[in-house]
This record gives C-alpha cells, sequence and structure tokens, in this order.
C-alpha cells in the first residue's frame, strides 16, 4: 500500500490547516515518531490543545507562544504513549488548563505467563485526566467543539477525536498516512485494530490530520486500503502456518524478506498480534500455548 511521507516539519512555527485548526510538530523525530509529533491547537479565541507531546521545554514554550495569549481551555489526550501526553502535564503546570481525554494507561490484556512487556518504556503511566472522555462525549470550548471516538488498537485506550460540524478527524496514531500503526500486544490488540478500523469506515468525515505527518485527505479511501491491507497480511500468514507448524521467527523471514532485518523485531510484533487474533477466532492453534516464541499452524 502508499503512504504519503511528504512532510515539512517547520518546528517552532504553527502551520495553518483549516480555518481554527493549526499543527504544531514536536523535535522528535526517529523511525516511530516520522519527523515528531503533532500537537493540534484547535479554536481561536479559544483553544483545545491535543497531544502536547513529549516533555520538551522548547516545544510547551513554542505551543503557549502560539497561543498568543488566547486561553486553553483544556489539554486533549489521545493515547498514553510517550510520545504524545507527558508534555500535557507540563502545558497544565504552565497554563493551569486540565488534561482531558484518553483515560490512564492499561494494557489491551493481561500479561502472558513469563511474558515480558516489549512496549513498557514507550507507555506514560503518569497520565491521569481530570476528565475521561468515552464515546461520543463532547467537549465544548466556546468556538470549537470536539467529539471522543473510542478507537482501541495502537493502544487499549486510544481516541480520535472528530471537530464537530466539519469534514476534520484528528486522528493521533490510529490512522497515519506515512506508515501503517503499530499494533503489538499485549499493550495493543489487532481484533480492536480492525474494529477501529471499521468505525471510521462509517462516519462521514473524509479529511484526517493525524499524530505524526501530514494530513489524509480522500481518508475513507485510504482507511480502506489500510483495512485490505491488514487482510492481506493476515491471509499471508495464514498461508505461511497451512503446511505446519511455524515460529513467528520463520513466519517474518518469509513475509518480511525484502524489510531490513532491524525491523524484523517490530515485525514480530505484528505477526504476534495478527496470531493472537486468529487463535481467538480459531482459525490458528499455538502449541503449547499462547506466546511469542510459540509455535502456530492453521486449523482444519
Ligand atoms: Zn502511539
Amino acid at each position: 500500500m502508499k503512504h504519503n511521507r511528504e512532510f515539512a516539519p517547520h518546528y517552532g512555527t504553527p502551520v495553518e490547516l483549516a480555518p481554527g485548526l493549526r499543527r504544531l510538530t514536536a523535535q522528535n523525530p526517529g523511525p516511530f515518531t516520522f519527523h515528531g509529533t503533532n500537537t493540534y491547537l484547535i479554536g481561536s479565541r479559544r483553544l483545545l490543545v491535543l497531544d502536547p507531546g513529549p516533555a520538551l521545554p522548547d516545544h510547551i514554550e513554542a505551543i503557549a507562544k502560539a497561543a498568543d495569549g488566547a486561553k486553553i481551555e483544556a489539554i486533549l489526550v489521545s493515547h498514553t504513549h510517550m510520545d504524545h501526553s507527558p508534555g500535557a502535564r507540563v502545558l497544565q503546570d504552565k497554563t493551569g488548563a486540565s488534561i482531558i481525554g484518553c483515560g490512564p494507561h492499561r494494557a489491551a490484556r493481561d500479561l502472558l505467563d513469563n511474558e515480558i512487556n516489549p512496549l513498557d518504556s514507550s507507555a506514560d503511566k503518569d497520565h491521569l485526566p481530570a476528565r475521561q472522555m468515552f464515546d461520543g462525549d463532547l467537549f465544548d470550548a466556546a468556538d470549537a467543539t470536539v467529539e471522543a471516538i473510542e478507537t482501541p488498537g495502537h493502544t487499549a485506550n486510544h481516541l480520535c477525536f472528530a471537530i464537530t460540524g466539519s469534514d476534520l478527524i484528528l486522528s493521533a496514531d490510529h490512522v497515519m498516512g506515512w506508515s501503517t500503526s503499530i499494533v503489538a500486544p499485549p499493550d495493543g490488540s489487532m481484533r480492536d485494530y480492525m474494529a477501529s478500523i471499521d468505525k471510521m469506515l462509517l462516519r462521514p468525515e473524509t479529511r484526517y490530520f493525524p499524530g505524526h505527518g501530514g494530513s489524509i485527505s480522500d481518508a475513507k479511501t485510504y482507511v480502506q486500503e489500510l483495512k485490505q491491507h491488514r487482510l492481506d497480511r493476515e491471509k499471508a500468514i495464514l498461508r505461511s502456518i497451512s503446511g505446519g507448524e511455524r515460529s513467528i521467527i520463520e513466519i517474518v523471514r518469509e513475509l518480511y524478506a525484502d524489510v531490513d532485518p532491524s525491523l524484523h523485531r517490530a515485525a514480530s510484533l505484528s505477526v504476534f498480534a495478527h496470531l493472537e487474533d486468529l487463535v481467538d477466532r480459531k482459525l490458528a492453534l499455538a502449541m503449547p500455548d499462547l506466546a511469542l516464541d510459540a509455535r502456530y499452524r492453521k486449523t482444519g
């Protein structure tokens, strides 16, 4: 599937995207963050700030400067990853605005026996919103209202936000144009992610602004492609385990042969997420039990 990797971050400078919507990119580029985390300023006279990013003093300073005296009504947080939520507390200390949005960090399921959570260091466990938002909840900030859309999958607590009365969704890490989302157990869940993808397809909005990289126009076509991409991968995994037992490493070597081996660890987690879902749906069998180092075969 085709991704759009064209993006100019303009660190420190807000970029106007639509009336009442600006983007400010934090300077935390990396293999999983692309050019850095996008912070969004919603509204004009009174603002909502989505995802202040990591606790980078320069970036928080740039957000305050972009607000230019306008009152920050609330700080929205989409999910509890270190590149999205810790800056919320720094901005709260600086402005007095309260933090709302996703709930505290939680995994999609309990740890398995002897399982070490490979994503532990990316989780922000200090996030505690003054108001947790649930599906369909609205927050009104005078000249803009946002609606929370529960979209678990990348994390269990992930929220997207629609700007009501517009065609726009702030899609955070659920739908990104530059790359597919990381869906890795136990914090993430492929079953939840696929359901959250279907949820986006039922919504009317067609323009998305993600947590990393540029905007997505014709978002519904793109989301349909994302869905097809995951279904194709699922089919390839089932094919790989149809001839006999396979370990995740063996599956990755086969399916990701053309991918840089340094990314094989991330690929293993993605394959694990698919297998967990397939075992759950009784389409695959884990031997002896579900685990990253178990062996898998197709049922029937
Ligand atoms: Zn994330």
